[in-house]
């Protein structure tokens, strides 16, 4: 399946989170109160009503000091183990978009108690602690089978994002990546052949988010 991808070039973010701003506008989500814990990421990780969440990293390398900024989703595995768990415990609770590709949650997830970790490599579900409810990103199911792109995406001034047809985001991405490592030869694309949302990042994965780090594969 084709599909559709994200692909998302961190080495541009400036953490504005017009991103993530946008994916509550959209999706009519609520704030989510929260306190100083020492960084501007806020709030502090993914939550039943946070789909998108901007990830604040400060690395120092050799003396120096680097942002590293992660918009941070749902990634619409390619062979979602989200799906495959989930669906063990209740037939049919996640579907998959035959034609997009994106993974999409029912209310049936509301009987399945497990912790995010043991389903998704990425960390990326959330329970709502009332309904018992999963939830995540749904590639904004709703616009793109409408023609139009994810609301995030639309948001980001820094062209920081792009999204379209599977094929043409891998040749955009790789040859973004051929570029970045002319001046930074430990540039990364994580997990391209697993994953419908295409990071690319400078360094260490882990120095983003400690979940990005596995398999993650290069040119
Ligand atoms: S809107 Fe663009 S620049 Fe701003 S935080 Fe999101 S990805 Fe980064
Ligand atoms: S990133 Fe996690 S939640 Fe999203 S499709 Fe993959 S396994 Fe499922």
């Amino acid at each position: 399946m084709q599909g559709k991808t994200f692909f998302i070039d961190m080495t541009k973010c400036t953490a504005c989170r017009g991103c993530q701003v946008s994916c509550k506008q959209w999706k009519n989500l609520p704030a989510v109160k929260t306190k100083n814990w020492g960084s501007h990421q806020n709030p502090p990780s993914l939550t039943p009503v946070t789909f998108k969440l901007v990830r604040f990293n400060e690395v120092n390398k050799d003396g120096k000091i680097r942002w590293n900024f992660m918009p941070e989703q749902c990634r619409h595995c390619v062979e979602p183990s989200c799906k495959l768990i989930m669906n063990m415990y209740v037939p049919n609770s996640v579907e998959h978009d035959a034609k997009t590709g994106a993974v999409l949650y029912t209310d049936k997830t509301a009987t399945i108690d497990l912790e995010p970790w043991e389903m998704c490599p990425y960390n990326v579900p959330r329970r709502d602690e009332k309904t018992g409810v999963w939830s995540k990103c749904n590639m904004c199911i709703d616009r793109v089978q409408n023609g139009m792109k994810p609301a995030c995406v639309t948001s980001c001034a820094m062209g920081v994002m792009q999204f379209g047809d599977r094929e043409e985001m891998l040749a955009i991405a790789y040859e973004r990546l051929a570029e970045v490592r002319k001046k930074h030869k430990d540039a990364f694309i994580a997990d391209p052949d697993d994953v419908r949302v295409l990071f690319l990042g400078i360094g260490d994965p882990a120095d983003y988010y400690e979940y990005l780090s596995a398999d993650t594969a290069g040119l």
